[in-house]
């Protein structure tokens, strides 16, 4: 992986993407050290019930217990961290169509796929044939179109791992001892 290129022109393409990788590198590092961290935290405080502590799961229960926290409650309580995980990025997308952010112009243009792609405004006017109001996108090149291109948030890494740690966790809750 780390020979030199063998050809030339392809040195320079080449830099970018090392560079990255290191990055890469770094970031991944400094992600495993804070897990690894937690981990430690977790396990001096007893959660995976070997050394014991003030988390130790016996422990955790009989408190729960204390405080009248059923097992209805902690699968509720899963369930709608789950839900808001699946659901977080509609309920943004849609808050976003309807105050009309997000939005790029769609006319021909000399950005990217050859439209215009600025950010647009949505005016409302009253249209001058049919007398009713219409809903316009204006960018600031100066087109004004009936429609514009949507960008919606898509689910990243994190928002699928809290899904899956959450369908889990209320699986183990429903069905496990
Ligand atoms: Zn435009």
């Amino acid at each position: 992986m780390n020979e030199p290129a063998l050809d030339p022109t392809m040195e320079d393409a080449g830099r970018q993407p090392q560079n990255g990788l290191v990055r890469n590198r770094l970031q991944s590092f400094g992600l495993t050290m804070v897990v690894m961290g937690a981990s430690f935290f977790l396990y001096y405080l007893g959660c995976f019930g070997t050394v014991d502590g003030p988390l130790t799961p016996a422990k955790m229960g009989a408190a729960l217990a204390g405080l009248g926290v059923t097992r209805r409650h902690v699968i509720l309580l899963l369930l709608s961290i789950l839900i808001g995980a699946i659901s977080w990025n509609w309920v943004f997308n849609l808050t976003s169509i309807l105050i009309g952010n997000r939005m790029t112009c769609k006319a021909k243009g000399k950005g990217a796929r050859g439209i215009c792609g600025a950010p647009v405004k949505r005016i409302r006017q009253v249209s001058t044939r049919s007398g009713r109001p219409v809903v316009k996108y204006t960018c600031s090149h100066g087109h004004r179109r009936p429609d514009a291109l949507f960008h919606p948030v898509k689910k990243g890494a994190v928002s699928h791992t809290v899904c899956l740690a959450c369908l889990v966790f209320v699986l183990i809750a429903a069905f496990g001892a």
